[in-house]
């Protein structure tokens, strides 16, 4: 098949090895993918992933890579009931299956050691990361990557999902020393005796979450469009440039 130009590359789709699988939550699966030309990816990339019914009907959507690079690719995938792929990708698919991967697509979301300073020096301001549901995945590889590469930047990831229960990577983040600071917020149901926030993120939250505009922060927010917009509105509001304010939908589901 004919491939696509992307940043100058030409991806075209390759054959994919489920390897191990790991569940996140009860909804959410981590699939690592073993592809034998794997080029390398950068830290807020996505692939293209297809599947063919034995009668040869093919489905195509889009994930984010949850891994960092020089790991191995990894996507994290949150099963819609009623969704033709996702509920395949985290119900299904087993080890040694095989399925198609094309990519590593995108450029703009990408973060990288020295992302958002003028000189690319690594001097630029804090990161402010806001994710609604599985729009945490491709945070997850850019938090992975400052950390691999050493990166001094200090980060804040502002967290929303339905409950605790559906909180992905909740073991990782944590807080390590000089690590990344979690802000959650549990929309739908949060456990007994919870402190944190209790609501979908709205224009107080992002004032006493992110980063002062006078701090040259750098933002980027994934999750379901609606959760994007208005994060990236209320952001805008509180005097972050639009330029310095990345965004990634998923589209109307998710989160
Ligand atoms: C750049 C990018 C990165 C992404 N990364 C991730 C990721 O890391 N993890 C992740 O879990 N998802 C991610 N997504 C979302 C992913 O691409 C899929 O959209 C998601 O997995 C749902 O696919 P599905 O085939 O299961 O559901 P679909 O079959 O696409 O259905 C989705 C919803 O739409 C409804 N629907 C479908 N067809 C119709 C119709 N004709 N009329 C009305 N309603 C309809 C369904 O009922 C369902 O609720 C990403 C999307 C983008 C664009």
């Amino acid at each position: 098949m004919a491939g696509t130009a992307v940043r100058g590359r030409l991806t075209t789709w390759q054959t994919a090895t489920v390897g191990p699988v790991t569940d996140e939550t009860p909804k959410v699966r981590t699939l690592r993918l073993e592809v034998p030309d794997w080029p390398g990816h950068r830290a807020g990339q996505h692939v293209d992933i297809r599947l063919t019914a034995d009668d040869g009907y093919q489905a195509e959507r889009a994930y984010s890579i949850a891994s960092a690079p020089g790991e191995p690719l990894a996507i994290t995938v949150e099963r819609l009931d009623d969704g033709e792929v996702s509920p395949y990708l985290t119900e299904e698919a087993r080890p040694g299956d095989q399925l198609e991967v094309r990519g590593p697509i995108g450029g703009y979301f990408v973060w990288e050691p020295g992302s958002g300073s003028d000189s690319g020096s690594g001097s630029g301001g804090p990161l402010l990361l806001a994710a609604g549901g599985s729009g945490v995945v491709p945070l997850r590889a850019i938090v992975r990557e400052r950390s691999r590469a050493g990166s001094p930047v200090p980060v804040r990831l502002l967290y929303s999902s339905r409950s605790w229960e559906d909180v992905i990577y909740s073991t990782e983040f944590g807080l390590p020393p000089g690590g990344v600071e979690v802000i959650y917020t549990l929309t739908r149901s949060q456990p007994r005796m919870w402190q944190g926030y209790a609501r979908r993120v709205d224009d107080t939250m992002l004032a006493e979450v992110a980063w002062p505009a006078s701090e040259r922060p750098l933002a980027y927010v994934c999750g379901p469009t609606s959760f994007v917009e208005s994060v990236a509105a209320g952001l805008v509001k509180l005097g972050y440039p639009a330029g310095r304010v990345k965004t990634e939908r998923f589209g109307a589901t998710g989160g």
